[in-house]
């Protein structure tokens, strides 16, 4: 059931490798290792980048758990006994097809590439073999196979591990949520896209547990998928850029019956952003024949006993960063001078409010750098003495601050100062002790 969709290519300014330059340029996203030539699809984030995420994550955190009575937060190791990804079944299923070229030597996804020669060189490609994705290392000193330990290849499977846990200290009851923000790793053949697809990653997931019935699945199931793809349009992303893919029967994980992919329309076409899925009690079932514990629920109203079912949101940081970075990316023109502007959601933007002297005197600097630091307290902050006004405005533009509070002869004298608007670029004038309130109620959390 997916939505009509017939749009295939973006419109706009943006390309990938014009983000990639102005993340690079301005601090956003640097690759790992520079200095060494970079680690193969592994990213580090700048100073800018950092904030991004932060905000991104606290995003997610807010709707999906601080605002809700339904959802608790949880934050699991990356290790877990090795035990857990043998019951969850990834050490049986967690691969991909592997195919190499036998020209050029290039390794491929067979399922991600059409025919059967090699896409580089038009070569002859090996049969395909499965290649478990998960990274693996050793625990302890002696590193021998019964010391391996992996890194986790989603956040989920801590949450499973944990659920008696949370069940016997929290007085739950169902429906209820757990959702955990952490680092997954995996070891993917194919690594494209910039953030798109990179070893080592960040989630966002959550697992919701319900009564073990098939109409109370639909529902809550419509009910993820409605409510995640309308967070995504919240924060910033264009509605004719998502739509909603149903899994076919055999694309479906082991451990599901029923998956919705929220794709967004990136520069390369149409692609997974998250996935919402049923997981019935497929995970919890496992970890109780594996652990021997029982890991149920007792139904107080009904008087019985079971496994919940699970429904499963789950989203990538560096994935979403990419969205609403490509998103928010824009070209205009102001005073006959093209700019960059990054029309951030004002929550997610990296810096919120940028404070200038106009001039480099007249006890302005000092002026400004007060107003920066009473601002700091409550937002996070830019200050810039450097340049024309316009040429500073530009600079914040371009990192999508959406307001600038610019301190001028009048301020010396009243306490006023201008308030611009990123994207109206207009000024309004209000006094020094206003502008917490005023910022608050325009790029709040609570602002809708
Ligand atoms: P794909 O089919 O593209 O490999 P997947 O279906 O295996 O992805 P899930 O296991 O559903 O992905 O992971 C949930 C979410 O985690 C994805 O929707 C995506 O946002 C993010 N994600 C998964 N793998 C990566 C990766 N290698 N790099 C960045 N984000 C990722």
């Amino acid at each position: 059931m997916s939505d009509e969709q017939p749009m295939t290519a973006r419109k706009g300014a943006v390309t990938m490798e014009k983000l990639v330059n102005l993340c690079k340029r301005r601090g956003i996203v640097f690759p790992t290792s520079d200095i060494y030539g970079g680690l193969g699809a592994t990213y580090d984030y700048g100073p800018l980048g950092i904030e991004l995420k932060r905000n991104v994550k606290e995003a997610w955190w807010r709707e999906m758990v601080q605002f809700r009575t339904d959802v608790l937060g949880l934050d699991s190791a990356i290790f877990q006994h090795p035990r857990t990804w043998e019951a969850s079944g990834h050490l049986q299923n967690f691969t991909d097809p592997l195919v190499d070229c036998k020209s050029c030597k290039q390794r491929f996804r067979a399922d991600k590439i059409e025919g059967d020669r090699c896409p580089e060189c038009g070569g002859e490609l090996t049969a395909a073999r499965q290649f478990n994705l998960m990274f693996k290392t050793f625990m302890g000193p002696v590193e021998d196979t019964a010391n391996t330990v992996y890194l986790r290849p989603e956040t989920a499977q801590g949450i499973f591990a944990n659920f008696q846990n949370v069940v016997d200290t929290q007085r739950v009851k169902l429906p209820f949520g757990v959702a955990q923000i952490g680092k997954s790793f995996r070891n993917e053949i194919t690594t494209e896209n910039f953030i798109f697809r990179t070893r080592e990653f960040e989630q966002m997931e959550m697992e919701f547990f319900i009564r073990p019935d098939p109409a109370e699945e639909e529902k809550w199931y419509r009910y993820w998928v409605d409510f995640r793809f309308n967070w995504h349009v919240k924060y910033g992303l264009k509605p004719d850029h998502l739509r909603r893919r149903e899994h076919g029967t055999e694309e479906l994980s082991h451990y599901s019956s029923g998956t919705t992919d929220i794709e967004f329309l990136y520069p390369f076409g149409w692609g997974e952003l998250e996935g919402i899925a049923k997981r019935g009690s497929f995970d919890l079932d496992q970890h109780a024949k594996a652990s021997g514990k029982d890991l149920t629920y007792f139904d107080e109203e009904a008087k019985a006993r079971y496994r919940p079912w699970v429904i499963e949101p789950a989203l990538g940081v560096d994935r979403a960063m990419l969205a609403f970075m490509l998103d928010a990316y824009d070209e205009d023109v102001v005073e006959n001078e093209e700019r960059i502007v990054m029309r951030f959601e004002p929550r997610l933007a990296p810096v919120k409010v940028a404070v200038y002297p106009l001039l480099r005197k007249g006890g302005q600097p000092e002026k400004a750098h007060a107003v920066r630091a009473m601002l700091a307290r409550h937002f996070t902050t830019a200050y810039d003495q450097a340049g024309s006004i316009g040429r500073r405005y530009r600079r914040q533009d371009e990192v999508g601050t959406p307001f600038g509070v610019t301190i001028d002869h009048q301020t010396m004298e009243d306490d006023t100062v201008t308030l611009r608007d990123r994207d109206t670029t207009t000024q309004e004038r209000y006094p020094i002790g206003a502008l917490v309130d005023v910022l608050n109620k325009k790029i709040g959390w609570g602002a809708d």
